[in-house]
């Protein structure tokens, strides 16, 4: 089982010709609402896969909580651990796409912030029995943490996708088996500072280098050239097949949530790694975020494994 403890937020989306001024009101000529979050768009992508997935998040008794859950449950994810706030809203990203391609965000952490090391602690028999205990960088630090702390207590696989970059403790990143990161990630924890537009075989050495000092194991995600991993076993790259990117949102989280659930099955990092590389690229393919998301067959054949 992965037990994902992370963010739940509902996307509403509006795209527009161009912003609007302060104090102006324009009609948009599109609109959408959508699951989000790191930690939810995870879950269900290890979900999609084929791992047996339990989400540890917090939402609203408002409509968007409701939406929320019917989307975990349109794909069959259990909610039993995702709990509701009676005094705080669902986690809302407001996104306004403009035609010149440009957005701006504004992100309501709302029932998020209700995630506190005490409810870790709550769900610690959750935590336990998992395979795999996969975290992400929207959690507030302290709470990211405690979970660390808990997955170390029982022996338990800690996954850290640190997106955004968030201020962990040296210890809870030593931890991490893998931590994940982006290229842009990765030089906010200190890997690859000078690595601009280095190739596949540059980064894997880089994280080979930073591995024994950094965390268990790393691994980064490089966009359409693929990813790279190493650990105390070895160091691999995965180059990414070159296709047509239609839509590369939630492109990070179907590869993290798909690198999970392959860990979780016991399989070797660099196996995981290949696994994820193919998700992310065909998660790239098609529009959305969790809908684009393709099926454990599909991403085996592309894998090749
Ligand atoms: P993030 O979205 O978190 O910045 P990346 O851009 O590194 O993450 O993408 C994560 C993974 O998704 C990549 O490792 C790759 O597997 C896949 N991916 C992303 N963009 C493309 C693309 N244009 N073509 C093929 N695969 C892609």
């Amino acid at each position: 089982r992965v037990v994902v403890v992370g963010s739940l937020n509902v996307d509403s989306t509006s795209y527009v010709e161009a912003f609007p001024a302060p104090g102006q009101t324009i009609l948009s000529h599109g609109f959408r609402v959508a699951l989000g979050g790191k930690g939810s768009n995870q879950a269900v992508a290890a979900h999609v896969v084929g791992a047996s997935v339990e989400l540890v998040a917090r939402i609203g008794t408002d409509a968007a909580g409701d939406f929320a859950l019917a989307t975990l449950e349109r794909f069959g994810l259990s909610t039993g651990a995702v709990g509701r706030e009676a005094d705080a809203p669902t986690g809302v990203a407001q996104i306004t796409v403009a035609d010149s391609g440009e957005n701006t965000i504004i992100v309501t952490g709302g029932a998020n912030l209700a995630l506190t090391p005490a409810a870790a602690e709550a769900d610690s028999g959750r935590i336990a029995s998992a395979a795999v205990v996969l975290t992400q960088g929207e959690l507030p630090v302290a709470t990211i943490q405690r979970v660390a702390e808990l997955a170390a207590d029982a022996g338990v696989r800690f996954v850290l996708n640190l997106a955004p970059p968030a201020p962990v403790d040296a210890a809870t990143l030593r931890f991490a088996d893998p931590l994940v990161v982006n290229e842009h990630e990765a030089r906010a924890v200190g890997l690859g500072t000078d690595a601009a537009g280095a190739s596949l075989d540059a980064w894997r050495e880089l994280a080979a280098s930073a591995v024994a000092r950094t965390a268990r194991s790393i691994v980064v995600t490089l966009g359409s050239a693929g990813a790279v991993a190493a650990s105390a076993d070895g160091s691999w790259t995965a180059a990414a097949p070159r296709v047509d990117a239609v839509d590369t949102t939630g492109a990070g989280d179907g590869f993290t949530g798909a690198l999970a659930a392959f860990l979780a099955e016991g399989r070797p990092l660099d196996e995981a790694l290949r696994f994820a590389v193919a998700a992310g690229a065909l998660a790239v393919q098609s529009r959305g975020t969790v809908d684009s998301y393709a099926p454990r067959h599909a991403v085996l054949s592309s894998a090749g494994l």
